[in-house]
């Protein structure tokens, strides 16, 4: 029986200091942190992050404001609006939730943010940065990660991560903060073969594919510490991760359950960055 990692309690734990550091940084310097975040159409999964974002602020006492912008913007006004942001002083941190319309170059938006404001910690900049181990911001998801490990003492060095996913927002960045805490890395994708075999070897295994109980028993060894970053929909509609939870927890020595496990760190770490920039900003 594998030991649950709770992401509802380890977020609280963190928010608990980052409203402490929050208070005293105001106190310090007369300023209150401020992240803008930028919305544009009604995706409703959108809405409700932007909405949890907003509330989160409040709660730890970040100044923030929505920009709810509507699908018919084009680019150039939305480029508008990050300019502003980007010379706001009372803003800090910048975040335009993603996915955007179609009409609009995702990557032309986000080269556009300030990379000191880049809160998201997506720009090449940041990115770049990253690789060379020196960073102001952490992706927030795969910081989420390295903070649930660090709280439940789950040693990363020397120990083999294996992380299903590539992308930019999880796998890549992912790979990056382990290898950073000296662990051994691989990355598997889509196009890796005998993935089962590779993710057997993993003292710590990422899953980060964005398919329903995707990972199954056989997939993992005995003992591995499982972290699932997945939000899926099952063919009943539940909220549900990439790992067979109910396969895999019995043979896991440590397991994030969906939900309730990776999800509640993203926002944390998002609030983490933007106090990160604006002591950065008034320094
Ligand atoms: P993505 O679609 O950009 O990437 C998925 C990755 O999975 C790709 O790199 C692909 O190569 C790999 N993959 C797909 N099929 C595979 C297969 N059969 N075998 C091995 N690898 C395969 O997705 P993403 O943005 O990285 O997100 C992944 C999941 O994490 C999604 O469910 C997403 O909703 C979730 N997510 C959660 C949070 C959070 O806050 N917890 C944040 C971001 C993403």
């Amino acid at each position: 029986m594998a030991k649950i990692i709770d992401g509802k309690m380890t977020s609280t734990a963190v928010r608990e200091k980052i409203k402490r550091d929050v208070s005293k940084f105001t106190e310090e310097t007369g300023k209150t942190p401020g992240l803008a975040v930028v919305i544009v159409g009604e995706n409703p999964a959108s809405q409700v992050y932007v909405r949890n974002k907003h509330k989160a602020c409040g709660e730890v006492g970040i100044y923030s404001e929505v920009h709810e912008l509507p699908e018919s913007i084009n680019e150039d006004e939305l480029l508008a609006l990050i300019d502003k942001l980007n010379s706001d002083k009372k803003i800090n941190g910048i975040l335009v939730q993603l996915p955007l319309p179609k009409h609009l170059d995702e990557e032309k938006v986000l080269l556009r943010i300030d990379p000191n404001k880049d809160v998201d910690a997506f720009h090449p900049v940041n990115v770049g940065k990253i690789m060379i181990g020196n960073f102001s911001f952490l992706p927030c998801t795969p910081a989420g990660v390295m903070e649930l490990l660090k709280h439940y003492e789950i040693n990363t060095s020397g120990r083999h991560c294996v992380i299903i996913g590539r992308s930019n927002i999880v796998g890549k960045p992912q790979a990056m903060l382990m290898l950073k805490e000296n662990a051994t890395v691989t990355i598997c994708h889509s196009k890796t073969e005998n993935l089962a075999d590779i993710t057997k070897q993993a003292d710590i295994l990422v899953a980060a594919v964005g398919r329903a109980n995707f990972v199954k028993a056989d997939m993992v060894k005995e003992g591995a510490t499982v972290i699932d970053v997945g939000i899926n929909r099952n063919a009943e509609g539940k909220l549900c991760g990439d790992v067979d939870f109910n396969e895999v927890e019995p043979i896991a020595s440590y397991i994030t359950p969906v939900p309730g496990g990776v999800g509640p760190m993203t926002i944390t770490m998002l609030l983490k960055n933007t106090l990160t920039a604006a002591k950065e900003q008034y320094k």
